[in-house]
């Protein structure tokens, strides 16, 4: 059998923050002993509300920054512990693209600079094959070769974000983490983005990490949904069985928040009550149990692990949540 593209084990991310006059060292678990596997032509959204730890989570597979506990593997190789250098060939083919396309890319050089960039690092083709293999990508993403000779600045946001992903696939990476990649853009070009993505992960057989705190544009791409809150993921599924049976009361709430289109549709909606805890002073038992309409005595006292369980169907998905593991 072969390894799945990408397994992440039991990954942490803490992030340390000052010691407090004579208290303890303390830390933000940013990400909390999360296991996410991700095989190669899949997309999986990462959803939960701002501040979970999404971002963390992407930039902790691409080792943006140091891995507090667990392991990272590519391709079954274990990269937790790789240096820069070994990570480089690897950079190749693990890309990420962010949410705000201006901010990606530099003010100061034209379009063909920055989507040659990935090219001249490898420093494995001549000018001609860059320029080449530049016109190519700027077709698949819609743009014309005129573009090249821009600025950013001379471009609307909708066509920086296009540059920005031909600048991510110009070296054929297999895994794209896309992190918000539509949420800064106008309304109006939203879609045209997405389908964009949609299409090129067709045609290219690519896998996507799909962070978004927007459920609709989730349902829309992807194949499996994994809902994070305060760092940790409380339920992983299919999107049929996710959007059609939540199960997690998290889950439940933030699909009931999703305004549907049709006025007359009846929707239970579930108003979260309380604020999102503070990550530095996370609740006992289930993190959730502060704003859960459910929370038992239990679930104050105990927190729930992530447990796989059978549909009646006999699909296999997992959640956190004391309610639905008597079935175990
Ligand atoms: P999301 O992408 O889901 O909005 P993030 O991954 O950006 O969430 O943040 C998760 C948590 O980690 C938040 O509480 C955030 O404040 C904290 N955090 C993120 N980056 C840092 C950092 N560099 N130093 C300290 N805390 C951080
Ligand atoms: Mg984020």
């Amino acid at each position: 059998m072969t390894a799945p593209l990408l397994e992440i084990r039991n990954v942490k991310k803490y992030y340390p923050v000052k010691k407090v006059r004579g208290g303890e060292d303390i830390a933000v678990k940013a990400v909390d002993q999360v296991n996410l596997t991700v095989e190669q032509g899949e997309i999986i959204g990462l959803v939960g509300e701002s501040g979970c730890g999404k971002s963390t989570l992407g930039k902790t597979i691409l080792k943006l920054h140091s891995v507090t506990g667990g392991q990272i593997l590519f391709h079954g190789e274990d990269i937790t512990r790789y240096s820069e250098k070994q990570m480089r060939p690897l950079r190749e083919k693990i890309q990420i693209i962010f949410q705000d396309p201006y901010a990606a890319l530099n003010p100061k050089k034209k379009v063909l600079q920055s989507v040659m960039a990935p090219l001249d690092v490898t420093g494995r083709y001549s000018r001609e094959e860059k320029l080449k293999k530049a016109a190519a990508i700027m077709e698949e993403v819609g743009l014309s070769e005129k573009t090249l000779e821009k600025f950013p600045h001379e471009m609307s946001g909708g066509q920086r974000q296009r540059v920005v992903i031909a600048r991510a696939l110009i070296n054929d990476p297999e895994l794209v983490i896309c992190d918000e990649p539509v949420s800064a853009l106008d309304v109006s070009v939203r879609s045209q983005v997405l389908n964009l993505l949609k299409d090129l992960q067709r045609e290219r057989n690519l896998t996507y990490l799909f962070i978004s705190h927007d459920l609709s544009v989730v349902e829309y791409l992807c194949d499996k949904v994994a809902v994070m809150y305060l760092g940790r993921i409380v339920e992983y599924a299919d999107k049929r069985q996710l959007y059609g049976s939540p199960l997690h009361p998290y889950t439940r709430a933030l699909l009931s928040a999703i305004p549907v289109p049709d006025i007359h549709a009846k929707k239970e909606e579930i108003i979260l009550e309380g604020e999102l805890p503070s990550p530095l002073d996370p609740p006992k038992g289930c993190l959730f149990s502060t704003r859960c309409p459910r929370a038992a005595d239990r679930c104050r006292a105990e927190a729930p692990r992530l447990t796989e369980l059978q549909d009646p169907d006999g699909a296999v998905r997992s959640v956190a949540c004391f309610l639905h593991q008597e079935r175990n």
